[in-house]
This record gives structure tokens, sequence and C-alpha cells, in this order.
């Protein structure tokens, strides 16, 4: 236990919690802000238990900060952790919690209800939160941007420019109106080329558009950033310009783009498990580079997709990920195709240690990312962009079952009800990929190298198959019998 913490009176001398969800002698409570498939899923876990009432973890939060204030240096206590200290910030008491509606184990909270409420509040030793405090700096578009490019700088420096290579996955970015000068010096190089515009802060296609001409975008720039004339209008919004990929791989004509799902428990030391399945996003109308403005053929997103004229609902345009390799196995071999996904790998944990130092490590926090990834026709991934609230709202039977296994084995790997060893590799349908280096597949997953010798896999499967149900009843078997042993 870290320094400074203290557990609720309920919970001493009664650390267990058993299969159905008890802590010590009472049932796990949970809060949830959202009205989707979390909610459900948090609602048909046995033994646990809604806390009622939206607003009392709010008050129990200031009521106890001000308690902290007035028993220890007058002062409230914040949570304003060190950077990647790997401390934890919980620094509460028992008294004012106990027995009050802020009991709550686990919160599945909204981001700005972090954002308000992070800094003034505290957290028991056993609580767990969605979100860590400055997710942004992976979910801004802008900044996710500054941190790959300043990781990439640095592993040129110490490790020669071959190693910065394994950077090239993310499209020429620059932040506007901050770097417009450089921009328009790259722009100028690359005559012809097309750029898209995406506001850094907004999501499912809001404000995005393609331009070829620097015309183009004088033009919008004259509009947009006419603002800082005039003293009464907010700062101009911050937009990032990005180099468009032209060549996206097709399948019927048709540009997609795909969602994977990554959760990270820890940064201090990181540790990264991605979901097997996911699925890819397609856009309705086959590609082309003749009508750059038409936004339904090259933005890939649902909300953008479903306004399209001819979107048929019933059809709709996603595939499962399993689907998506299968069909590029079948076309390009497998070995093409665990190449171009061992690239997502190399996204995800370049992308993730890029904001290691950087993140408000607390043992309290962890995060579900959606990110977004695009194969262009050589199969080479590029990261479009990565969510810290991704959909969970389902479009259909099949998208309910995906999001609910996935939410069902995150919690199985959080594992509130102590029912695993915690040396698991595997936990239904998430595959441990990183814990402060990679991750191998056991040994039953050995496979051949041309050379003969037999070699350890990476522990990544993305798109293969997620017999979820049967590994966790066989996981729980073992686990219990470990323990019990
Ligand atoms: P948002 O947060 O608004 O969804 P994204 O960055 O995800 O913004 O972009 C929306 C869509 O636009 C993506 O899903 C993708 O289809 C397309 N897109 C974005 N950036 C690029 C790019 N550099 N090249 C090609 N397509 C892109």
């Amino acid at each position: 236990m870290s320094k400074g913490t203290k557990v609720p009176g309920y919970m001493q001398g009664k650390g267990s919690r058993n299969p159905r969800g008890i802590i010590g002698d009472r049932e796990i409570r949970y809060k949830c802000s959202l009205q989707n498939t979390i909610l459900d899923v948090l609602r048909g876990r046995p033994g646990w238990q809604e806390v009622p009432g939206q607003n009392n973890v709010q008050q129990n939060v200031q009521t106890n900060a001000k308690q902290q204030g007035q028993q220890s240096t007058g002062q409230p206590s914040t949570n304003t952790g060190k950077a990647g200290s790997g401390t934890t910030s919980t620094q509460g008491t028992t008294s004012g919690n106990k027995g009050s509606d802020g009991d709550w184990d686990f919160y599945w909270c909204d981001r700005e209800w972090l954002a308000q409420n992070y800094d003034t509040m505290f957290l028991y030793e056993h609580q767990k939160i969605l979100h860590f405090r400055n997710h942004y700096e992976l979910t801004r578009k802008n900044l996710m941007v500054k941190n790959l490019k300043r990781l990439k700088k640095q592993t040129e420096r110490e490790q020669g420019k071959a190693e910065g290579l394994s950077f090239e996955f993310f499209p020429t970015t620059y932040e506007l109106p901050s770097e417009y000068h450089i921009f328009v010096e790259e722009f100028k190089k690359n005559p012809g080329i097309i750029w898209i515009m995406k506001p850094a802060a907004r999501a499912q296609g809001r404000g995005i558009f393609l331009f070829r001409r620097l015309k183009d975008i004088t033009d919008w720039k004259k509009g947009e950033y006419q603002p800082l004339s005039d003293p009464n209008r907010e700062v101009p919004e911050t937009y990032v310009v990005q180099r468009y990929i032209e060549n996206p791989y097709l399948i019927g004509g048709r540009k997609f783009d795909v969602r994977v799902y990554v959760l990270v428990v820890s940064y201090n030391p990181l540790k990264v498990w991605l979901y097997r399945s996911g699925f890819a996003r397609f856009s309705n109308t086959r590609f082309s580079l003749d009508s750059i403005e038409d936004t339904y053929v090259h933005l890939t997103n649902v909300a953008v997709q479903k306004n399209a004229p001819d979107y048929d609902p019933d059809k709709g345009c996603k595939w499962s990920t399993q689907q998506l390799r299968k069909y590029l196995a079948a076309k390009h071999g497998v070995e093409a195709v665990k190449k171009a996904f061992k690239g997502i790998d190399n996204i995800i944990i370049k992308s993730l240690q890029s904001v290691q130092k950087i993140i408000i490590n607390d043992k309290h926090c962890f995060e579900m990312y959606g990110y977004d990834v695009l194969f262009d026709s050589d199969l080479k991934p590029w990261l479009i962009e990565i969510n810290a609230s991704p959909s969970l709202t389902a479009s259909g039977k099949e998208d309910y079952d995906l999001k609910f296994g996935l939410l069902n084995d995150l919690l199985n790997v959080l594992d509130l009800e102590n029912r695993l060893t915690g040396k698991e590799k595997r936990v239904g349908g998430w595959d441990l990929l990183w814990e402060d280096g990679p991750i191998l597949a056991d040994d039953g997953n050995m496979e051949c190298t041309p050379n003969g010798t037999t070699a350890s896999i990476p522990n990544s499967f993305l798109g293969c198959h997620n017999d979820r149900k049967r590994q966790l009843r066989e996981l729980y078997t073992a686990a219990q019998s470990i323990k019990k042993s």
C-alpha cells in the first residue's frame, strides 16, 4: 500500500474479495456517467451495485477535500501528482466518506467530470476510475503529434536515424496557426499533394476539409482567424493540417479505417492490453481523388457516413477485424498480414511511450483508448488518431455484442473481484501486449521461422479468433486452483 493511503473501515482486515463481486463485507459499488453499453455491462455484473444519485460523488469529493484540508495543512489536498512518478495520488482518510454515497469502488466517469474534480479529490486504496488526468496529451490531435515528434527526435539522437524510421507511421502534420509558416514552406516543396485540415479538439469528422491549393487555406484562414482583430471574439481554434493519405487500401473500391481497442492500466511501468476484436469502418461511396470536397468519400466516421443519402442502416458500413484479417490474408498471404498488424503494435507502443513521462500516473486510473488506423495500398498502417472516449453506443446487434464483451473483459482485467493471479497474459478477448517490455506468447504459440528454428511470437492477436467465454472459464478454473495451492 502506498504511503499515506488508508482504507475505509469496512475494508480493514477484510481485504479479500470473492467471485460474486463482494469487497470485504459488501458488494462492489459503481457509478457510471454514460447510458449505453457500459451501463448494461455494469448492471449485468453479478454482485455489483449501482450507487444511487448522480451528484453524490461530486458532493462527497468536495466535502472530503474540505475535511482533509482542515485536518492537516489547512489547504485542500489535491491530486496534482508528479507526472510519471508512479506514485498514487491517494491521500484519503476514512472519515467523512464512510457510509456516504461516495463509497464507490468503480467510476466510469466522463472526461469533463474528471477534469473538474480530479485535482481536488482523493481516492481510496480500492477505487478505480476511468481516464488519466491529462489524457489529452495523446487524444488531442496537435498534442499527439507533438509528443510523437519529440520521441522520434530523441530516438534518432540516442539510437540513430535508422531507429527513427520506426516512427514513420503518422502523416506529416503541423499545428495551426502556430506552425503556419513552416507548413507553407513544406507545402511549396510538394506542389499538388492533398492536405487535410482538422480541428485539434473536435471529433466525429466535424470541421474537417481537404484542400490542394494554398489559396483554399488562405481564404479559410481569413474567415477563421479574423477574430484576432476583434477583441470580443475568442482566440482562434487550434487546427492541425496533415498530409492526406492519397492511396488508401480499398475494398470494393471503398476506403476504410480500423478501430483498435487498447487498455492502459499503468503508465509507470507501462502496462498495455490489446483487444482481439474491433472493426473496420467503410465509407459509403467509392473512393476517388476527383471530389475532394465530398466527405462521404473521404471521411470514414460512422457519424458522417450515416448521413449519406444512400446509406443503408441494415447493411451498415462495418466489418469485424476478424473478417478484415481473413480477407487480407486470402488476398496477400498470412505473412503480409502479420507484418501489417505488427505495424499496429508498433504504433500502439510508440504512441504510449511518447507520453509515458508526461501522463500523470495514478494507480487508480485506467484508460481504454480507441485507436484509428488506416492502411495504405501497400498495407502500411498509419495512425490517424487516438480517442479516450471511443463510442460505446452500439449500431446493431453485432456491434453490441462486440462492445458488451469488450467492456465485460475490461472489468475482468481490472479484476476488482480479485479472482485472478495477476500473472495472466490473456483475459477473455484482451491480450497483454506490453509490461515494461514486450510480452511473448506462451510456449504453445511457438512458430517456425524460415531457417527451421522455433521462435516465440509476440502476444498480440488483433483480428484473431476471439473465443472469450471459453477462455474465461478455463482461466478462472486455473486461477482458482493456483490460489488454493
Ligand atoms: P475526428 O476526430 O473528427 O474523427 P479524424 O482525425 O479521426 O477526426 O479524421 C476523420 C476521418 O478522416 C478519419 O476516420 C479518416 O477516414 C479521415 N482522415 C483523417 N486524417 C486523414 C489522413 N491524414 N489521410 C487520409 N484520411 C484521413
